[in-house]
């Protein structure tokens, strides 16, 4: 992938981290806060993000309680607990407080008895609620509500919330009917290292959940966080891809994986549509068809979809069958739904097979560049072994070799581009526009199509084949960056007719 293709990651990293924490307080996204991370000529279809550690994320936290801290003067758990209740919300916290600070205590479980510090306490007579324990000098705790129970009982009371339930910030006193809120001063006193770590990390994910311009990254295991300002009411202009440090690219609106240049809403129903018509859709992912000149059976083994029969040599498409010459032709269209003339609108049974067919026309190509995009995929893996042995026979270093790794991730990149294109182009309705859009669809395919066809060449070839496969993937990457550009033009100035509406 080329590096101006989205703003990576190493574009805003460590070296603006004292900026970052600053600016990540703000509540506000003035135009400035952007323009200095901003790239001289950002695309249509990018946007502004950043990606946070989880250390960065608790840094952040800190410097904003520590600040209310300071302006209100209450100790930092408390107001630690006043801005997760109101939702970091600085300005609103400091007003409501200033204005009736019993209530807004009482309103975030903190009690106005504030003067009294907590801490582990041995008292005369006391029994513990809980255990019924007794003992003389038994250690016991409470929050400011006096709610005494046993050390013991209060910490196996913690554990259970913090590692069974995942509560952090909402934890209340163990007193039935009690609202009070344990602090992280408390936790700190009463639970041991596993569980105060836990909490943290409870605490941090809390903090993304509450802020909008914040997402943590759906990649398994990921613990980075991504800002963008795009909020929910943009999505029907722009498809907001973000990409983590990674790797993954995952849409900001909807955390599923990039779905350029398809906005969510049609995400969202596309993949309603095809769950509720999976029966009908029936989608054969056989990897055999037959040859449609002798009948031969013929196998796909990689992505491609310029199939060439072994026995008789015709050329043919495997998504639409037709002869693969007239591919790319101004007259022949694989990607193009052709409607029907002289479907009669009151035969009911005629006009539901005509619109089965045209899904069935879409939802073939999307689910073949699905399908295409695991192949080219297991076929690299397969390349990459044979990588290795290629090093060694033609004496090309580590770093020669890097084409194939770049072209397999355009390949990638873009079928999921086209897959999604087919999506889009189901909920289109037809304009003059619609050409504009299924030729750089078409011109799309049929790039990938050549560059997928170059993955299938013995491995011996590939080393001769370096300067074509390199021109190929900026050949294919340019033809992605047209299409998104477009589509996400189209987008913004609102130029697109859907038959569905986007809100
Ligand atoms: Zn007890
Ligand atoms: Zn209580
Ligand atoms: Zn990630
Ligand atoms: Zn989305
Ligand atoms: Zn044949
Ligand atoms: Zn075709």
């Amino acid at each position: 992938m080329s590096d101006d293709d989205f703003m990576s990651d190493e574009d805003f990293n460590d070296e603006s981290l004292e900026e970052t924490d600053s600016e990540f307080e703000d509540e506000t996204y003035d135009d400035d806060r952007y323009l200095k991370y901003d790239k001289p000529q950002r695309k249509s279809y990018e946007v502004e993000f950043r990606v946070y550690s989880d250390s960065q994320i608790q840094k952040a936290q800190a410097e904003q309680i520590e600040e209310v801290s300071n302006i209100l003067g209450l100790p930092s758990e408390q107001c630690a607990v006043l801005m997760r209740h109101f939702k970091w919300q600085k300005e609103r916290l400091i007003e409501q407080y200033l204005n009736s600070q019993e209530e807004v205590l009482g309103a975030a479980g903190l009690d106005t008895n504030a003067a009294r510090t907590l801490k582990i306490e041995k008292v005369k007579g006391f029994m513990c609620d809980i255990c019924c324990n007794d003992e003389n000098g038994l250690e016991t705790f409470a929050l400011r509500c006096d709610h005494r129970y046993c050390v013991e009982c209060y910490t196996v009371y913690l554990e259970q919330k913090i590692k069974e339930e995942g509560e952090s910030g909402r934890i209340q006193c163990p007193c039935e009917g009690c609202s009070t809120l344990v602090d992280s001063k408390a936790i700190k006193l009463l639970a041991p290292k596993s569980v105060s770590d836990r909490y943290q990390v409870l605490l941090n994910r809390t903090y993304v959940d509450d802020k909008d311009n914040l997402r943590w990254c759906p990649a398994p295991n990921c613990e980075y966080a991504v800002d963008c300002a795009i909020g929910p009411k943009q999505l029907t202009t722009i498809v907001p891809t973000v990409v983590c440090s990674c790797g993954h690219h995952f849409c900001f609106g909807c955390g599923l994986n990039d779905h350029q240049p398809c906005p969510c809403a049609l995400v969202k129903k596309w993949i309603k549509k095809c769950e509720d018509d999976s029966e009908t859709a029936n989608w054969i992912s056989a990897n055999t068809k037959e040859c449609p000149k002798c009948l031969a059976t013929i196998e796909k083994n990689g992505g491609c979809n310029h199939m060439t029969c072994r026995k008789c040599k015709h050329e043919f498409c495997w998504v639409c069958m037709g002869p693969w010459s007239e591919h790319g032709t101004s007259w022949y269209n694989c990607n193009r739904f052709e409607e029907k003339a002289g479907v009669d609108a009151r035969d009911h049974q005629a006009k539901s097979r005509a619109s089965l067919e045209r899904y069935l026309h879409y939802y073939n190509r999307y689910a073949n560049h699905e399908q295409s995009a695991k192949l080219d995929k297991d076929l690299y893996l397969k390349t990459e072994k044979k990588m290795t042995l290629l090093q060694s026979q033609s004496g090309m270093s580590w770093i020669e070799v890097q084409y194939l790794d770049s072209a397999s991730k355009v390949l990638q990149q873009c079928r999921q581009t086209l897959k999604w294109t087919y999506a889009f182009a189901f909920y289109l309705e037809r304009n003059n526009l619609t050409h504009i859009f299924e030729d750089n669809q078409k011109d799309l395919e049929m790039a990938v199509e050549t560059l997928s066809e170059l993955f299938e060449r013995p491995v011996e070839q590939l080393a001769s084949l370096k300067v074509e496969m390199m021109d190929k993937t900026a050949y294919v990457n340019n033809r992605r960056i047209i299409l998104l550009d477009d589509t996400a033009k189209g987008l913004l100035e609102d130029k697109w007719n859907f038959t569905v509406d986007l809100n």
